[in-house]
């Protein structure tokens, strides 16, 4: 097995609802994204994939969705107050933490056509969530479905 891994930093703000601890309050990160591929063949370049083509589609991906913006749950009462004054939001269905920020950009990643296997968010220098797939449901189809149509009622 290949693997390559692209590093990408972004800038972000967020807050975290449902939370007692001080993330509860608007604050922000220099964040840094680990976007590793994998494949067990390479293509006729001798490549997982080329790093300028990472860069190109997801760098540039981060760089307009969520580079410099603030990262909020559809429903805090913020995101509407903050759009009224044109500054930058970006919506995630679920509470912005680097394990859900981690699996928005790998699902943007893979459905980019990319081979990514795992992607990681270091909030901190200290702190870092990661996401790939849970490769056994991968296995077992009838299983993922159901998990998805849980996550679609919640
Ligand atoms: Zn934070």
């Amino acid at each position: 097995m290949y693997a390559v891994m692209k590093v990408i930093e972004f800038c972000y703000g967020h807050r975290l609802l449902n939370y007692q601890g001080k993330c509860r309050f608007l604050h922000g990160h220099n964040g840094k994204v680990e976007i590793e591929l994998s494949s067990r063949t390479l293509d006729r370049r001798g490549m997982v994939r080329d790093f300028d083509e990472i860069k190109r589609v997801v760098q540039a991906w981060i760089d307009r969705e969520l580079d410099h913006k603030m990262l909020l749950r559809r429903d805090d009462p913020v995101a509407p107050l903050l759009r009224e004054r044109n500054e930058p939001v970006f919506l995630l269905d679920d509470n912005p933490t680097a394990e859900a920020i981690a699996r928005l950009i790998f699902e943007h990643t893979a459905s980019q056509g990319f081979p990514v296997t795992c992607v990681r968010v270091w909030e901190t220098e200290h702190s870092v969530a990661a996401y790939s797939p849970d490769t056994t449901a991968r296995r077992r189809p009838a299983v993922r479905a159901a998990a998805r149509s849980t996550t679609t009622a919640a």
